[in-house]
């Protein structure tokens, strides 16, 4: 039994095979949307509570594709972040991440990572998910920055989904993995890239064929498949970008991650929505999972009997891709032995509702933080 994994409860008492606690490194999220305003003070308190760094995504309106607007950005979120949430060890780190665009200037782009402000640049395809409309139409015409980006040692976010409306959606991942991004990594093998929210097994193959990149995984992703989506009624709660896929795909990501593979990491995509936006004729694509994405992975890992490798996906895995000091502090999270109650929803002060993913599997955790 790993040294993290405890036994000393009531539960474990009455079913010794079964831990009641494990108690991990602090974890790390490395991919997140934050927002801003009423939802961004909302929401940061759960990113907070339960993460070390928080690798935020920069599609506000406009999109941070400068310094400036990068630190006034990271000034806001820890601004927003409430008292009870600071923590002496691990402090919550929000990493500003850049869009890509023709905006951005490669030389303020270096600078400002040097000085560590800005983290990583994020590509979207014009026109993918929500505010990417001033995405890029191919990551060819980016060349020249991913060159600078590469001798600097700036890593690629990539939103790998095609927006070619004659494939189809489920194949769509798959597709802009084999039409733009391998002749990227052929091109510039020295270019890190980070595969965000991988989402099928074609996705899990490419990082396997292509040891310049690693992946985030969400929650969302290796809970559902796409009959939770649509078999029982269109749930608009479970709508992102790239859409939850098959039951393969989902036990192939999930596979991946309880194998402890380096390549991948926690990447919640956390991505909140008011209610007014998701129902109706057109739902926006986003998960809200911040509030209870750990839970929802770590019963994942229980359920396949793999606990003993949920700190390599949360905790340690993404520090060595991105070349940071392992944690010092833990965060324990407890086997309920009665179901707990959990909220469903939370208010902003502007009165919007957001939906909180995965309180079903929260009444199963509960999470203990260091204050
Ligand atoms: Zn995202």
């Amino acid at each position: 039994m790993s040294p993290w994994v405890r036994s000393a409860s009531i539960l474990a008492r009455t079913i010794p095979s079964v831990a009641s606690s494990i108690e991990i490194p602090t974890p790390d999220d490395w991919h997140v949307h934050l927002r801003d305003g009423p939802m961004l003070e909302a929401v940061v308190g759960y990113s907070a509570r339960r993460f070390r760094h928080s690798m935020v995504m920069p599609n506000l309106v406009p999109p941070i594709t400068d310094a400036s607007a990068a630190v006034a950005y990271r000034n806001r979120i820890l601004a927003a972040v409430p008292p009870s949430e600071h923590r002496e060890l691990d402090p919550f780190t929000p990493w500003i991440v850049w869009y890509c665009s023709p905006a951005i200037d490669a030389d303020e782009l270096v600078t400002s990572h040097e000085s560590g402000e800005a983290a990583a640049v994020k590509y979207y395809p014009a026109g993918a998910t929500t505010n990417s409309d001033g995405g890029g139409t191919s990551l060819a015409s980016f060349m020249t920055l991913f060159e600078r980006m590469a001798e600097a040692r700036i890593r690629l976010l990539v939103h790998a989904e095609s927006t070619d409306p004659t494939i189809d959606i489920f194949d769509r991942e798959e597709a802009f993995l084999t039409e733009e991004l391998a002749p990227l990594c052929a091109a510039i093998p020295e270019l890190g890239v980070t595969v965000e929210h991988v989402s099928t097994a074609a996705g899990v193959d490419f990082v396997a064929e292509h040891p310049q990149c690693a992946a985030t995984v969400t929650p969302h992703h290796l809970a559902r498949d796409r009959s939770d989506l649509l078999a029982s009624g269109m749930k608009p709660d479970l709508y992102c970008k790239p859409v939850i896929n098959s039951a393969a795909d989902r036990e192939r990501l999930v596979a991946t991650v309880i194998s402890g593979d380096p390549a991948f990491c926690l990447g919640t995509d956390s991505a909140p929505h008011p209610t007014t936006a998701k129902y109706g004729p057109t739902a926006k694509a986003g998960v809200f999972n911040a509030a209870y994405g750990l839970e929802v992975v770590a019963d994942v890992f229980d359920r396949h009997d793999a606990l003993a490798e949920l700190a390599n996906f949360v905790s340690r895995n993404g520090c060595a891709i991105y070349g940071v000091d392992p944690p010092e502090g833990t965060v324990e999270l407890e086997r309920a032995s009665i179901d707990l109650e959990r909220a469903t929803h939370l208010t902003t002060s502007a009165g919007d509702e957001v939906v909180l993913f995965g309180d079903a599997e929260a009444t199963r955790w509960r999470i203990r933080t260091p204050g």
